[in-house]
C-alpha cells in the first residue's frame, strides 16, 4: 500500500485511545493474576438493566415488527416524530426551554453525533475543547487536520475553563462534566455565550450527564441561557440517562435560530446515516412516559448513592475529592507529584481497583483519578474497603 495516500493526520493523534490502554493493563493484570477478583470502577459504563417501562416499549415495539401491518423499514432520517415529540416534552420543557420536535435529531448515540459534528465547519476553523474532558472532542478534530486551543479547567477555579483569549469558532463544552463531575455555572455559561455571540462562534454543548444533576437551580440545558438559541447546538444521550449505552439512542438538538447549521447537519444525516432502530427509538419514547420517568430517577438515585459512598469512603481516608454530587464521576486529588498512569497500576496491585488515569483527558487531568458510580453497589462498597485497608 502507498502509505502517502492514508490521512496524515491519524498520525497527530496519541498512540491509543485511553479506554483501550486500560483495558491492555487490565488484561495484563489478569493474565499474570489468575483468578483476581478486580473491581472495576474504570470506564463509564452502566450496571443497572433496563427499566420495566423501556422494556415493555421494546417488547410490544418487537412484536410490531412481526406483523405485516406494523412492521416498519427505513423510518425517518431525523427520527421518528414521537420520539422527536416526547425529547421536547421530556426534556426541554421541564427546563421552561422552547425546543420544537423539528429542531431535534435522533441518532444512535452522542459520540459519533459529537464527533461527526466537526464536519460542518471549515477545515481551517478554530476549535477550543476544555481541558480536561472527554477526548473525543479533541481527537475527532485532530482526525479532521485541526488543531484545538485548550481551555484549562483546575481545582483553583472550580473546574470551570475559561472563555479563550484568542478567536475561536467552535468551542466544546461538556457539564456535567466528564470526568471532573462538575457541573458548568451559570455566569460561566453566560460568559461562553456572550462571547459566541460576539465572535460568531458556535457552543458544541455535551449534556450527557444532566440527569445526574441534584440541584434544580443549575443549569440542565445551554438554552437556559438567553442568546443560546443562537449559538449552540446541544448534545444528549439516553445511555447514562436510562441505561442506554448497549441500545444506542441520542439526541442532537440544532435550533431554529441556527438554520443553515440545521439543514446542514440534517444534510449530513440523510447522506451518511440511516436512522436509529425503531425499536429503540420506541424503547426511549418510553422514558418520559408517567411509567418510566420515575423508574429512570430511581436507578440514577442509585447509582448517585454509589457516588455518595464514593466521596465519603475517600474523604474519610483524607484524601481530596472533587465531582460526585452531580454527576456519577468522582475526580480524585492524588498525592502530590504522583502520576495518574502510576496511580493506576499502584491501585490496581494494591487493590485490584480500576479507575481511569486522569491525564488520559488532558494535560490539566494529571495527578487526578476518576472513578465512576456506575458500579453495582456491593462492588463500590467493597472498592472502597480495600482502598481503606490495602492501599499503600
Ligand atoms: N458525551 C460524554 C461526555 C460522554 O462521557 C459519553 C460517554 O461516555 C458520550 C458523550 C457518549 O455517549 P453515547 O453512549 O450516547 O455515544
Amino acid at each position: 500500500m502507498n502509505e502517502n495516500i492514508l490521512n496524515p493526520h491519524y498520525s497527530e493523534l496519541p498512540e491509543s485511545y485511553l479506554f483501550s490502554t486500560v483495558a491492555r493493563k487490565l488484561a495484563d493484570y489478569k493474565a499474570s493474576h489468575p483468578g483476581a477478583e478486580v473491581i472495576k470502577l474504570g470506564i463509564g459504563d452502566v450496571t443497572t438493566p433496563l427499566v420495566p417501562a423501556v422494556l415493555e416499549a421494546m417488547h410490544k415495539a418487537v412484536d410490531e415488527m412481526g406483523e405485516r401491518s406494523t412492521f416498519r423499514g427505513y423510518g425517518p432520517e431525523q427520527g421518528y416524530g414521537f420520539l422527536r415529540e416526547a425529547v421536547a416534552r421530556g426534556e426541554y420543557a421541564p427546563r421552561k426551554v422552547e425546543i420544537s420536535p423539528e429542531e431535534v435529531f435522533i441518532s444512535d448515540g452522542s459520540k459519533c453525533d459529537v464527533a461527526n459534528f466537526q464536519e460542518l465547519f471549515s477545515a481551517d476553523a478554530r476549535v477550543a475543547v476544555p481541558d480536561p474532558v472527554y477526548p473525543v472532542y479533541l481527537d475527532s478534530n485532530l482526525m479532521a487536520g485541526r488543531r484545538a486551543v485548550l481551555m484549562p479547567a483546575r481545582a483553583e477555579n472550580g473546574f470551570q475553563p475559561e472563555v479563550p483569549h484568542e478567536k475561536v469558532d467552535v468551542i466544546y463544552l461538556c457539564s456535567p462534566n466528564n470526568p471532573t463531575g462538575t457541573v458548568l455555572t451559570r455566569e460561566t455559561l453566560e460568559r461562553f455565550v456572550s462571547y459566541a455571540l460576539k465572535n460568531g462562534s458556535i457552543i458544541l454543548f455535551d449534556a450527557a450527564y444532566s440527569a445526574y444533576i441534584r440541584d434544580e437551580k443549575l443549569v440542565h440545558s445551554i438554552y437556559e441561557i438567553p442568546g443560546a438559541k443562537h449559538c449552540a447546538v446541544e448534545f444528549r444521550s439516553f445511555s447514562k440517562t436510562a441505561g442506554f449505552t448497549g441500545v444506542r439512542c441520542a439526541v442532537t438538538t440544532v435550533p431554529k435560530e441556527l438554520e443553515k447549521l440545521r439543514k446542514m447537519w440534517f444534510r449530513r444525516q440523510s447522506t451518511k446515516f440511516n436512522g436509529a432502530c425503531y425499536i429503540v427509538q420506541r424503547a426511549a419514547e418510553a422514558v418520559y412516559s408517567e411509567a418510566g420517568w420515575p423508574q429512570i430517577k430511581a436507578v440514577i438515585d442509585g447509582y448517585m448513592a454509589n457516588a455518595a459512598m464514593i466521596r465519603e469512603g475517600l474523604a474519610q481516608c483524607g484524601y481530596t475529592v472533587y465531582g460526585g454530587e452531580h454527576a456519577p464521576y468522582i475526580w480524585w486529588k492524588l498525592p502530590a507529584g504522583e502520576k495518574s498512569f502510576d496511580f493506576f497500576d499502584r491501585l490496581l496491585n494494591s487493590c485490584e481497583v480500576v479507575g481511569t488515569p486522569g491525564s488520559g483527558f488532558g494535560a490539566c487531568g494529571e495527578g487526578y483519578f476518576r472513578l465512576t458510580a456506575f458500579g453495582e453497589t456491593a462492588a463500590t462498597k467493597r472498592a472502597l474497603e480495600r482502598i481503606r485497608d490495602r492501599l499503600k
